[in-house]
Parts: structure tokens; C-alpha cells; sequence
């Protein structure tokens, strides 16, 4: 078994001690040991419960992570087992949940991140499609139906906002939607960059009555097995395994219990998701961090030049804790601010007041700035520390190293988080009364 796992890579540069210690049950062991005094008994049993799930996953289909995989393949497992989201209770689809929230989606992500980071990143682009539905069900047999799928892992879903001529310009979208007699829209027009979108069964799409009219925005959930969905891969090299697609919606209709926001609507409804999805983000680069200064620190611990391990030269070691006591800062931060979403929205029955959500908008925009910024730098400077064997596909460095150059411009560019912060801290600076 081991001769055929090796195979799957290209020529072992990391010598077999050190690869075996960076095992996934090493890395989590090195996580878990950070993190003993500050979690809770909950969020710590959870997240050595899915850890201990993708452990066994790993082994039991001696998953290397090599080239070859297909991560689609292992969401329907995912689902099944309740990691693919763990966002809400979903009780309206009979999943019930025991433990849910966001603080369980940090313990979700930092265990499946270190499994697989582009399998985590897909998974993601799901619970993003996945958010709208719960939102805006009304308790609709389809529109519940369509959630289970997503939630269960019976298909991936995706989220289609971007367009090739708007990007960062989401709200002039051009893509229009024409409202028919029987309550239908007709749609035209074209998407880029959805994550997932040529993989998912279902996507949630916004469109507009007028083009470049923010105000007559509508959010659509849509079937892609109907006619006029066209959807081509767009590859994007730093991650080769996920499908993004690039999609031409014509004459496209979308009957009218899949209108999950009708024309005027939409605006409100992206911005709604936005505070969720980039919390998810940040989670996810707070998580990719992990691996990343795990693997650094395992490697450093082992590996000997000039009779010594590294670790003991100022300029690996310093430089690794300069990087964990940043990361450890920030996951504290994080940690924080999910466990007060968490209780704001028990308090408030899970909708978020308008103006408690509207002031999270900035919090969320902090942290994906931060978070994204620290992704680039830590997971560069941990690959580093590896020197040649944190560059070469021996571990899943490469994985996180280039998954963390993507990180600033999904879910909007940093120049687009500052501007918000900025126009976040104008309103602030208003409230002060000053
Ligand atoms: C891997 C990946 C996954 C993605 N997944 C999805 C998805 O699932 N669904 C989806 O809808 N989209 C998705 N996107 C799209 C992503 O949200 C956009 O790429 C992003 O919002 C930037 O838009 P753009 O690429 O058109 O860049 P542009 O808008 O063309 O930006 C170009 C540059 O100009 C800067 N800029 C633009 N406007 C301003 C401004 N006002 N002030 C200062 N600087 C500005 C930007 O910061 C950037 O540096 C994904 C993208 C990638 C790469």
C-alpha cells in the first residue's frame, strides 16, 4: 500500500521520518494542543469528532491527496456524516443538528482543512448557496428539498454573483430577468468565477430588471438541468481541483417557487450574505494558517542541518513564532466573534435585528482583510521554513501555498474590504456624536 501511495506523487524529496510526522493525525495533535486551553469542552469534543471522521476517511480510502483525486467524490460521505455545514440546526429538513453556529463551523473547518484544503474551499461554495435557501425557504417543498441535497452532500451548490464585465461592481449587474404573466423570470446574460457552478445540481443566481439598477436586483435558485443554462470550467491553476465555471444563461426561465427574492429585493438579499461569507472565509484562512505553521513546526522540529534541527537557528525560529503568535491572536479574535454571533442569534431566534447585522458588516470585512493578508504571508513564510520540501507535492504545503494567493480576492478584493471598512468607520465616526 505504501508503495502504490507513493506513486501518486511526483519523486519523494522529504525524507520517510519527517513525511510521517506530518501526518494528518500529527497536525492535528499539534492543533489540539494549542488549543486545550482555550476551548470549551463542546467546541473541543466536536472537533476531534470530525477530525477523528476524516482520519478514518483518509485511511479507509488511502486518500494521498495526489494529483489524481477528485474531491467531488468524497462530499456525498461528507454530507452523510454532517461536515459538510454545520451553520445551522436545519430542523425544517430533518437534519437536526446538535451542535451548530458558527463556533462549530470554525471546529468543522479547522478539521477539514487540514484533511484537504481544496476539498474545504468547494465545500464552502456550498454552504454560500446553501445560506440564501435558509433565509428565504418559506417552507417551500423545493426550495426545502434543493437545501437537504446541498446540506447532505447529494450535490454541490454554487453561488453566481459575478459577471465577466462586473466584479468587484457586483450591484450594476447586467444580467437581466424578465417577469412573465405566470409569476416566471426569463433570464439572460453571463456569470464568471462561480466556485462549483459546473459541478452543482442546483445554483443561487442574482439578476436584474434593468441593467446596472441596483434597486431591481432579484435572487433566483436555479435547476441546472434546464434548458438555456450553459456552463463551462474556468481552471484556475492555483486550484486545479476545483471546477469553477463560467456560465451563459439564455432565455433560461425560472418558475416561480425557485423566485427566492423578487425584483427589488435582491440587493438587500446579497448583502445579507456577505457578513456569513466572509466570516466563512476567514475561518477557512484561519484554518489553511493552521496547517500551514503545523507543518512548519513539525518540520522544523525535525530537520538537522549543521548537527542541529532547525528549529534551534533564530532565523527559522523566530520567524515561526512571529507567525504563531499572530495566528494564535487572531484565532482568539475569530473565536470570539463567533461565539457572540452565536449567541446573538440564539437571543434573537436566528435573525439577526437590521441593525446589529448591519454592524457586523464591518467586523466581517476586518476579518477577512485581516485573515486574507495573513494567509498569503503565513502560508508563504511556513513553506519556507520548509525550504525544497515545502516546494515540491510531497505535502499538502503546495495545497496551502497557493490556495492562500486566492484568498484576497474572493469574496471581494482587498480594496474592496477597505473601501467598505472605510465607509464603515465614516458611520462609526457619525454615531460618535463627535
Ligand atoms: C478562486 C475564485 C473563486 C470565486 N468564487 C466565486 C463564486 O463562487 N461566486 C461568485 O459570484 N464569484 C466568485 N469569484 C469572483 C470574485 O468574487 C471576484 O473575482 C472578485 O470580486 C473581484 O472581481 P474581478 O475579478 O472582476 O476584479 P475587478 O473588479 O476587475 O478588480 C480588479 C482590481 O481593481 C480593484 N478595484 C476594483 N474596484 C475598486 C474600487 N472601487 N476601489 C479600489 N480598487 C478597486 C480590485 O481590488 C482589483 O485589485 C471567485 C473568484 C476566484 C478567483
Amino acid at each position: 500500500m505504501e508503495e502504490e501511495k507513493k506513486t501518486k506523487f511526483m519523486t519523494q524529496a522529504i525524507n520517510d521520518e519527517i513525511l510521517e510526522k506530518l501526518s494528518l493525525k500529527n497536525r492535528y495533535s499539534f492543533l489540539n494542543t494549542n488549543l486545550t486551553a482555550i476551548l470549551e469542552p463542546n467546541e473541543f469534543n466536536f472537533l476531534k469528532k470530525a477530525q477523528k471522521f476524516c482520519m478514518r476517511f483518509e485511511k479507509k480510502n488511502n486518500i494521498t491527496h495526489g494529483p489524481d483525486e477528485d474531491v467531488y467524490d468524497w462530499i456525498p460521505a461528507f454530507g452523510e456524516a454532517g461536515y459538510l455545514t454545520r451553520a445551522h440546526k436545519f430542523e425544517m429538513i430533518d437534519v437536526n443538528y446538535d451542535y451548530y453556529g458558527a463556533t462549530a463551523e470554525l471546529m468543522r473547518c479547522l478539521a477539514v482543512d487540514f484533511f484537504d484544503p481544496q476539498f474545504s474551499l468547494a465545500g464552502g461554495a456550498t454552504v454560500l448557496a446553501i445560506n440564501p435557501i435558509y433565509e428565504h425557504h418559506e417552507n417551500m417543498p423545493i426550495r426545502l428539498e434543493i437545501m437537504k441535497k446541498f446540506v447532505t452532500g447529494v450535490t454541490p451548490g454554487a453561488i453566481l454573483i459575478t459577471e465577466p464585465e462586473r466584479g468587484s461592481d457586483a450591484v450594476h449587474m447586467l444580467t437581466t430577468c424578465d417577469e412573465q404573466d405566470d409569476g416566471s423570470f426569463l433570464l439572460n446574460g453571463e456569470k464568471i468565477f462561480s466556485t462549483n457552478g459546473p459541478k452543482s445540481g442546483y445554483v443561487v443566481a442574482y439578476a436584474t430588471a434593468e441593467k446596472n439598477n441596483g434597486n431591481t436586483m432579484a435572487q433566483f435558485l436555479i435547476d441546472t438541468s434546464w434548458d438555456g443554462w450553459n456552463c463551462e470550467r474556468v481552471f484556475i491553476p492555483y486550484v486545479p481541483k476545483v471546477w469553477l465555471g463560467k456560465e451563459r444563461l439564455d432565455n433560461l426561465r425560472v418558475p416561480k417557487d425557485y423566485v427566492l427574492g423578487g425584483v427589488g429585493k435582491g440587493r438587500e438579499h446579497l448583502f445579507e450574505g456577505l457578513v456569513p461569507e466572509r466570516i466563512g472565509i476567514a475561518i477557512d484562512c484561519v484554518a489553511q494558517c493552521w496547517n500551514a505553521v503545523a507543518h512548519a513546526a513539525i518540520y522544523a522540529n525535525n530537520r538537522q542541518q549543521f548537527n542541529q534541527m532547525v528549529l534551534k537557528f533564530q532565523g527559522v525560529g523566530f520567524l515561526l513564532t512571529d507567525l504563531w503568535a499572530r495566528l494564535t491572536n487572531v484565532t482568539l479574535g475569530l473565536l470570539m466573534f463567533c461565539k457572540n454571533y452565536d449567541s446573538k442569534m440564539e437571543k434573537f431566534g436566528g435573525t439577526l435585528p437590521r441593525n446589529i447585522s448591519q454592524a457586523l458588516v464591518a467586523s466581517a470585512s476586518q476579518f477577512k482583510y485581516h485573515t486574507a493578508k495573513l494567509s498569503a504571508e503565513i502560508c508563504y513564510e511556513a513553506a519556507n521554513l520548509m525550504g525544497g520540501a515545502g516546494l515540491c507535492d510531497n505535502t499538502l504545503m503546495q495545497d496551502l501555498l497557493n490556495m492562500s494567493r486566492i484568498a484576497e480576492i474572493v469574496g471581494g478584493s482587498r480594496q474592496i474590504q477597505n473601501y467598505i471598512m472605510s465607509m464603515a468607520m465614516r458611520q462609526l465616526y457619525k454615531m460618535s456624536g463627535i
